[in-house]
């Protein structure tokens, strides 16, 4: 019979075992990991959609969000409808779009991030245990 402290011990190794088993991968820059092992973050499987974007006169473009209604756009940048066409995953670069030009849908969280969902699956799924994400 093992008592309350051989089982916490074990629990623990459990812990470091289950760990050990996560996949990291060594080409991962500090913010992706960050990104995979930030369980603060909530990620939501949804279709990609165009936003709005800011355009430069020189066809340069930035996401709506990098100039809210609380921040002037630089001069010359004019809004366009559904001027941003595409993100990429965080991890693998995969293009995410609407149909036919890349991933249709992929997980992101609250600030426009995306992962692919082979991205989600494989890393942050596995270090969210067993409520998983949404
Ligand atoms: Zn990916």
């Amino acid at each position: 019979m093992r008592g309350p402290r051989a089982e916490r011990r074990l629990a623990a190794v459990a812990r470091r075992v289950a760990m050990a088993r996560l996949p990291v991968e060594d080409w991962w820059t500090p913010d992706q990991r960050g990104l995979v092992e930030d369980r603060s973050v909530t990620w939501r499987r949804q279709p990609w959609r165009a936003r709005d974007a800011w355009v430069s006169p020189n066809g340069a473009a930035r996401p709506y969000e990098a100039f809210p209604d609380s921040a002037q756009p630089p001069e010359g940048m004019r809004l366009v409808k559904g001027g941003w066409d595409h993100d990429h995953c965080q991890l693998c670069w995969e293009k995410l779009a609407e149909p036919p030009v890349g991933q249709p849908e992929g997980y992101t969280d609250c600030a426009h991030r995306w992962l692919c969902t082979a991205c989600f699956e494989r890393y942050v799924a596995p270090r969210l245990g067993p409520r998983g994400g949404e």
